[in-house]
C-alpha cells in the first residue's frame, strides 16, 4: 500500500522568522538566525487547512483517510495495511462507499476526505466516488500506488472527476533505495512520471518519504529533487511500528531531532511546503528554534501565516475508515470505535471516548502529561500505543525532558531516599 497522505495534515509549515526573546527551554535546540533569503522566496500553495481552528478539531476532523481497499500489488516493507492482491470479501460496496461519503458532508466542517488503500486504484468506482465525494460537497483527494494501472489519462480522469490533491510516495532520490522498499522494480521511475502528469494537469502534488535510518543520508538529494517537480507539499512520515512496519528499527529519539533540524532547514529555503506525519514534537522543535514560548504559540504558529495548517493528531482533526467500514483516530492506532453504516462516524469523531480522551492534552501519561507543549504537540499517540499499549503514553520517540518532569522525579527521589 502507499502510505496515506495524511498530508494536508500537521503543522510544520511555520511562520519564517527572526527569533525573539525566549521564554522557552531550548536546551536541546539553537535559535534560527534570520535568514535573508526568506524575503526572496516563491509564494507558495495555501495550506488546506488554513481557515480551520483547534476548536474546530471538536466537531469536525480536517482529514478523513478511506481506505476504499486493501488490494494492491505492490509489497512495501513497511505497509500499514499489510495489503492483499485481491480486495477482502466484506469490503464496502459502492453504494455503501457513497453513502459514507454524504454521511461525511455532514460534519459541521466538511473534512477533506483522501482516498487510500491499499491501492485505490483497484477499485472501478473510484471516480464515481471522487464525482460523487465533490458533489456533496467534500474536497476528495487520491494515493494511488505506482503500478502499471497508473497511467496519464488515469491521472486526468482522477482531476477531471474532481480530485483536488494527489499523493505519490518517494522514499529515495535514487531508484534503488526507493525500489527496494516498495518491493517492485521501476517504481520510483513511475511515481515521478505520476507526479509529472498530475503537474501537467493542475493536480496539486503532495510528496510522501518514510523517513529510516537507511534514507536519512537521501533526504536532502530528495529535496532538491522535489524542487524540479511540480510538488506542493513534501510531508515526511515518521514510522509508527504497526502492520509490516511492526519490526522495523525506529530512529533513535536523537535520530528525530536531527531529521526535524533538516526538515526545518529545508522548509526555509525550498519552493514546496515541508511538513511531518506522526512526529508532532516537531512543531515543538520549531516553536523552540523560533524562541516561541508554548504559551504564545499557537497564535504565532497557526494564526499569522498563510501556511501554517492547524495541528493534527490521532483523533484530533484526523479520522480513518477502514475498507470494511471500520472507524478508527488514524490508520495507524488499531483502536476501532465504530462500524459504518451501523455507526455514523460523524456521532464516532465527536462522542466516542477514546476520540474525545485523544482530544484532551490534560489526560496525557508521563512526561507528555506535565510537558507545556502538549496542547500544540501531545506526541504521537499512535507511536505511544504501538509502542506501550496504551494511547495515551508519553510519546516513546521525544528528547525533550519537561521542566515538571524533571521536578517530579527529583521529589520523587528525594522522598525515596528518606524512606
Ligand atoms: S514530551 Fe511529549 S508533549 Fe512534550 S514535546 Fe515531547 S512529545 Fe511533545
Amino acid at each position: 500500500m502507499d502510505r496515506p497522505m495524511d498530508s494536508y495534515v500537521e503543522p510544520p509549515e511555520h511562520k519564517d522568522g527572526t527569533p525573539t526573546t525566549s521564554r522557552s527551554d531550548t536546551r536541546n535546540v539553537q535559535p534560527v538566525t534570520p535568514d535573508p533569503r526568506q524575503n526572496e522566496k516563491k509564494e507558495r500553495p495555501s495550506h488546506p487547512s488554513h481557515g480551520y481552528s483547534r476548536e474546530d478539531f471538536d466537531h469536525s476532523p480536517l482529514l478523513v483517510f478511506y481506505e476504499v481497499t486493501r488490494a494492491c500489488d505492490l509489497v512495501c516493507t513497511h505497509c500499514r495495511a499489510s495489503a492483499m492482491p485481491h480486495p477482502a470479501r466484506d469490503q464496502l460496496t459502492p453504494a455503501q462507499s457513497a453513502a459514507l461519503l454524504e454521511e461525511l458532508s455532514r460534519f459541521p466542517k466538511p473534512p477533506m476526505v483522501v482516498l487510500t488503500g491499499g491501492d485505490p486504484m483497484k477499485r472501478p468506482d473510484l471516480l464515481d466516488l471522487i464525482a460523487h465525494g465533490r458533489h456533496v460537497g467534500i474536497r476528495m483527494a487520491v494515493t494511488p500506488s505506482p503500478t502499471p494501472l497508473m497511467t496519464e489519462k488515469a491521472v486526468a480522469a482522477m482531476k477531471e472527476a474532481g480530485a483536488c490533491g494527489f499523493g505519490v510516495s518517494l522514499d529515495g532520490a535514487c531508484h534503488k533505495t526507493h525500489d527496494t522498499f516498495r518491493g517492485i522494480e521501476g517504481s520510483h521511475a513511475l511515481s515521478l512520471e505520476m507526479i509529472r502528469w498530475a503537474g501537467d494537469v493542475g493536480l496539486p502534488v503532495q510528496v510522501n518519504t518514510t523517513v529510516f535510518a537507511a534514507n536519512l543520508e537521501e533526504l536532502v538529494p530528495l529535496a532538491d529533487m522535489l524542487e524540479t517537480l511540480p510538488v506542493q507539499m513534501w510531508s515526511v512520515f515518521f514510522l509508527v511500528p504497526v502492520g509490516r512496519a511492526r519490526h522495523a528499527r525506529r530512529l533513535s529519539a536523537r535520530q528525530y531531532e536531527r531529521v526535524f533540524e533538516l526538515l526545518f532547514t529545508e522548509s526555509r529555503r525550498r519552493p514546496y511546503a515541508v511538513k511531518s506525519t506522526e512526529a508532532p514534537h516537531y512543531r515543538r522543535f520549531v516553536m523552540q528554534k523560533l524562541g516561541l514560548s508554548p504559551e504564545e504559540a499557537p497564535q504565532q504558529i497557526y494564526g499569522l501565516s498563510k501556511q501554517a495548517p492547524v495541528g493534527t493528531n490521532d483523533g484530533r482533526g484526523v479520522m480513518f475508515v477502514s475498507h470494511t467500514g471500520e472507524i478508527y483516530p488514524s490508520g495507524f492506532l488499531p483502536l476501532m470505535c465504530g462500524k459504518f453504516p451501523a455507526d455514523s462516524p460523524v456521532t464516532v469523531y465527536r462522542e466516542h471516548d477514546v476520540f474525545v480522551s485523544l482530544r484532551d492534552a490534560d489526560k496525557l501519561q508521563g512526561k507528555c502529561g506535565m510537558c507545556e507543549y502538549r496542547g500544540v504537540c501531545g506526541g504521537s499517540r499512535a507511536r505511544a500505543y504501538a509502542v506501550y499499549g496504551d494511547a495515551m503514553a508519553p510519546e516513546p520517540d521525544c528528547v525533550y525532558i519537561p521542566e515538571a518532569w524533571m521536578k517530579a522525579r527529583r521529589h520523587r527521589k528525594s522522598s525515596d531516599s528518606q524512606q
